[in-house]
């Protein structure tokens, strides 16, 4: 099970949640999903917002995202990640 210690403060990613996962606190992590609480309702969760951590152009409109103010989405494509950062919470382009 991708369960792990969180290395650093973040966010849940679930849709309906997106509350604060503390440092050292247990996270279930998967690269498609970002780092979430363990519980059920969290994990199972459709995708909700996750923010980058970089600076990205977004992938829709071109328009320069600041970190932490986008939506990173990650795909994992023959063991190479993509990541494609939008504008948050919808891209007005
Ligand atoms: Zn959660
Ligand atoms: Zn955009």
């Amino acid at each position: 099970m991708p369960m792990i210690v969180a290395a650093k403060a973040g966010r849940c990613t679930a849709a309906a949640c997106g509350g604060r996962i503390r440092k050292g606190e247990m996270c279930w992590y998967e690269t498609a999903k970002g780092t979430r609480h363990v519980e059920a309702a969290c994990r199972d969760a459709a995708a909700g917002i996750r923010p980058n951590r970089r600076a990205a152009p977004c992938a829709r409109c071109g328009r320069r995202v600041p970190a932490g103010e986008g939506n990173l989405k990650v795909r994992e494509v023959r063991r190479r990640k993509t990541y494609t950062v939008t504008c948050a919470p919808v891209c007005a382009g």
